[in-house]
């Protein structure tokens, strides 16, 4: 028993906690639990608790039925709003198999594995995610248009609104577990928020994406409304991205910054940025996952579509946002593509290994672009070496398939799975009629 294993066990104690989920990630990013007694925590502790894995997306192979999910003490905290007869904790889990190593359909062990290699190499790599979603009115049938709470828009105060109050909420449910908030706003679209999370190691910032998304979306159920990280659920409303702010550090010092060098950057900086470009294209599928994630990536409003950085450029893929002076340790590099429906684990863990690719094959940045990407033509992008990124899932899943870097970082298990979980979503979708179609063709054709 380790000193935060003995701080759980006091804490279940202390505050009479009558529940301990334990939460672990399917493949696809879907959060689990399963909810155990105090007097079963030390055993889950020490061996680990069984349970039948072949129904959970992605982690099993038939043959390996029964897996083990053990704990994670460091991850531990008292769920909000749960004080008295009922309180509830949570802990993150790791998935083992029988024997008790790493399940080859972990995530979580996916990320642990990309962040032990980078730490090889001196490096621990931090996320401060920017997640965005919409409040939509309740709705029971799903085939209609969703209707937003109000019609505030970008960082607009709207007086009495319900956006404000529910932000209010959500961020405070979330400091009261540990996880710190950054900063607060009404997005774009009407009903749009955005809610962006203090930087932290990148294994720790996508358990706080999982728990963001489920206290989210359990506020708006308690309010009456529905809360939704749908990239695109709007046709002529911006989508909800993820912008996600990386850096590496050494030790206690910012590995990209360098003073006196064009927009702060250290030579660090600019192959761990090559390396993300190079591998872009192949990585796209993890970062945006569904068929609708694409509707966004193509649907302009501040979303990239191009493969190219920019200084402040909120058309490119990498932003490099304005070095703030005297803070060194705010150098870093913003990645534009990710949608906040993404398996963050998974995410991470490439967009990490990519970087560090860059660096370990001392890739050359290109020139950064100061053009808005969208308005250039397809010759004049073509003839300064800007890629498009995949115009649907299907291609992206194409891209990825190909790929050895992608399938090293995942494992062969997880590469496999999501591929075939993926190419199937394509093949259901590819077979509707939609109500476009409909409108459009029956009446003429
Ligand atoms: N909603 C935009 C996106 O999908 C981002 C808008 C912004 O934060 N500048 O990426
Ligand atoms: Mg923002
Ligand atoms: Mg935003
Ligand atoms: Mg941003």
């Amino acid at each position: 028993m380790n000193a935060q294993q003995e701080f759980a066990l006091r804490a279940v104690e202390e505050n009479d906690i009558r529940f301990i989920r334990l939460w672990f990630t399917d493949v696809l990013g879907q959060l689990k639990s399963v909810a155990i007694a105090p007097a079963e925590l030390e055993a889950a502790f020490e061996e680990g608790i069984g349970f039948d894995g072949s129904a959970i997306e992605g982690l099993t192979r038939v043959s390996e039925d029964d897996m083990l999910v053990r704990p994670d003490a460091s991850t531990f905290q008292i769920l909000p709003l749960s004080s008295g007869e009922n309180s509830t904790a949570r802990m993150f889990c790791d998935v083992l198999t029988p024997e008790g190593e790493p399940s080859l359909g972990d995530s979580r062990n996916v990320l642990k594995n990309a962040l032990d290699n980078a730490k090889g190499k001196g490096f621990s790599f931090y996320c401060h995610p920017e997640i965005e979603f919409y409040l939509f009115r309740h709705q029971d049938d799903w085939t209609r248009p969703p209707v937003p709470i109000d019609e505030g828009g970008y960082f607009d105060q709207v007086p009495r609104s319900s956006s404000m109050d529910f932000r209010r909420a959500a961020v405070s449910q979330l400091e009261d577990l540990g996880i710190p908030v950054e900063f607060s706003h009404h997005e774009t679209g009407p009903g749009q928020n955005e809610i962006d999370l203090r930087h932290a190691g990148a294994l720790n910032a996508a358990d706080s994406i999982m728990t963001f998304r489920t206290i989210v979306k359990e506020i708006s159920l308690d309010r009456g409304i529905y809360a939704s990280f749908m990239p695109k659920p709007l046709v002529d409303q911006p989508g909800s991205g993820m912008h996600t702010h990386l850096s590496l550090f050494e030790g206690d010092s910012n590995s990209f910054y360098e003073a006196g060098q064009e927009f702060s950057m250290s030579l660090t900086a600019r192959q761990f940025a090559a390396g993300i470009l190079y591998h872009a294209q192949e990585i796209t599928a993890v970062m945006n996952q569904y068929v609708n994630s694409y509707k966004r990536l193509w649907g302009g409003a501040e979303a990239p579509s191009y493969v190219c950085w920019g200084h402040n450029n909120r058309s490119a893929l990498l932003r490099i946002p304005q070095y703030k002076p005297g803070k060194i340790n705010s150098a870093r590099i913003e990645f534009r593509a990710l949608d906040p429906t993404c398996n963050p684990y998974l995410a991470f863990a490439l967009l990490l290994a990519a970087g560090i690719d860059g660096i370990d094959q001392q890739m050359d940045l290109e020139e950064p672009t100061n053009d808005d990407v969208w308005e250039l033509t397809d010759a004049e992008r073509q003839a300064m070496g800007i890629r498009p990124l995949p115009g649907s899932l299907d291609a992206a899943l194409r891209q990825m398939e190909k790929s050895e870097f992608v399938a090293g970082v995942l494992g062969e298990h997880v590469f496999e799975y999501f591929l075939r979980n993926k190419h199937a979503e394509w093949r259901e979708y590819r077979q509707q009629i939609t109500q476009y179609e409909l409108s459009k063709y029956l009446p003429r054709l």
